[in-house]
């Protein structure tokens, strides 16, 4: 706290990796004599920088953006880039911690980053969202890389945005290269991209199912935010058999209780992507539900619960009524959406729960394999990725157990994630002595 003053989120994340991570080294002494933990929690750089646009009115706008590369021991920075009034440098440099660990478990080569600015999309105009994006990359340019830090999508930085600012890297560059991955399919995006982290958070879910002898069928399901993870989770969830009855945006959340189908996800992915609109206009649309101004999801009765909209949308007293009601597991497609408080409450109740750095990490392993495929010139279809996005997820809830069992039957998928994840930066950080 000394070092990080008024960081609350940064503490956070680092505080919940750090009493599973100490567990693990007790009896390590040579990650507690090289400081590992230490020396992961402080990035390797946080760069810092002015973004100054022209709105349609002609005035001069000045914002504050950030890249933070906190660690590339395992590979080159890799983390989205996050466009949101919300963002501090204490939230991106919560989000690049989590990242280097998220990375780590994919089991492919990525160190861990996060960027993003205090810039507010909503209700711009294309002309000045391009704008601030080419101001933003006339910084960034310098600090990124192929090889070196690949920055991708978050909160408010969609397939438009990465066009804009991949368009200005090549101008200022000259150089057609794989440095960020989220891009358009027709300028060198992988296919499977835009649904990984979606789908990838509901196979995490059916694999902790699977662990507990059920499966997603006939369940019902709870998710918020409806952005690319809540649409694609939604999406993913209905093919596999379940019902998904709620969505949400910062105004509130909507229920649905005959079911959000996929021509109603189709509706909400055009709405909010195409139209911009906001999810209170799907009661228009579709009689039967409610909109809840204001409100979170959670108090909806279901069998499943994925939190897809932020960081701390999901506390306490919410977690209990989850419990409450009967939730069987919970499959974090944000970041960080339940508060340490709420997760205490998911274990005291055994309650199956994925965190996001392993549950949503489907997104950037496929960024991880835009990479693979930029670098030798080639594009995978849809369907080799879609095999590949499941033995990744496969994966990672294989090395969450193997860490994280408790013996009892339960598994601590926190826990899991934690150790599996800082173990392969650690034993990389060691490798290269003190540096
Ligand atoms: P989008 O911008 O596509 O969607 C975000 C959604 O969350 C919107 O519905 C938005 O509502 C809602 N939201 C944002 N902030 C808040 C808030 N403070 N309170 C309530 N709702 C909010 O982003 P993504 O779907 O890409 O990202 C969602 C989460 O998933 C983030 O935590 C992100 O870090 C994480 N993630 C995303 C990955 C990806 O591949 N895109 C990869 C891994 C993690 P509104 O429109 O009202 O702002």
């Amino acid at each position: 706290k000394k070092r990080n003053p008024g960081q609350t989120e940064f503490i956070q994340a680092v505080h919940e990796v750090a009493q599973d991570i100490f567990e693990f080294i007790e009896d390590k002494e040579e990650y507690h004599e090289a400081q590992i933990l230490r020396r992961i929690a402080e990035p390797d750089r946080v760069i810092s920088f002015r973004v100054c646009w022209e709105d349609d009115n002609h005035n001069i706008r000045v914002q504050r953006g950030w890249r933070v590369q906190n660690n590339n021991a395992i590979g080159p920075y890799k983390g989205g880039i996050r466009f949101h009034p919300s963002v501090t440098e204490s939230v991106l440099k919560f989000l690049a911690f989590e990242q280097t660990f998220k990375n780590s478990l994919t089991g492919l080569p990525m160190g861990g980053g996060k960027g993003g600015a205090n810039f507010n999309p909503k209700g711009k105009s294309d002309a000045e969202v391009m704008r601030f994006c080419q101001s933003f990359m006339t910084e960034l340019y310098r600090h990124i890389g192929p090889d070196t830090d690949v920055p991708a999508g978050d909160i408010g930085v969609g397939a438009r945005e990465i066009g804009y600012m991949f368009g200005q890297y090549k101008r200022i560059t000259n150089r057609w290269e794989g440095v960020l991955t989220g891009k358009g399919q027709e300028y060198g995006g992988s296919q499977m991209r835009p649904e990984a982290t979606g789908y990838g958070a509901v196979y995490f879910l059916e694999n902790m199912l699977k662990h507990r002898g059920m499966d997603v069928a006939g369940h019902n399901a709870v998710i918020s935010g409806s952005g690319n993870v809540a649409t694609h989770a939604a999406e993913k969830i209905t093919q596999l058999g379940g019902k998904v009855l709620t969505l949400s945006d910062s105004g509130g959340f909507i229920h649905d209780p005959a079911g959000i189908d996929q021509e109603k996800i189709n509706w909400v992915k055009h709405h909010k992507t195409h139209t911009r609109g906001r999810i209170k206009d799907y009661v228009d649309e579709f009689p039967g539900a409610e909109f809840h101004e204001g409100e979170r999801p959670w108090g909806v009765p279901c069998d499943l619960a994925l939190p897809c909209a932020t960081q701390n949308e999901l506390n306490e007293q919410e977690a209990r009524t989850l419990v409450d009601n009967g939730c069987k597991a919970v499959s974090e497609g944000a970041n960080m959406p339940t508060t340490l408080e709420g997760v205490k409450v998911f274990h005291d109740a055994k309650l199956m729960y994925g965190p996001g750095k392993a549950a949503n990490a489907g997104g950037v392993a496929v960024s991880g394999l835009e990479m693979s495929q930029n670098s030798e010139r080639i594009s995978w279809n849809h369907e080799r990725l879609g095999e590949m996005l499941t033995e990744l997820m496969e994966g990672i809830h294989g090395k969450c157990v193997e860490y994280g069992d408790k013996g009892d039957g339960y598994v601590d998928y926190v826990k899991g994630a934690n150790i599996a994840g800082f173990k392969k930066v650690a034993d990389a950080m060691l490798a290269f002595g003190v540096v």
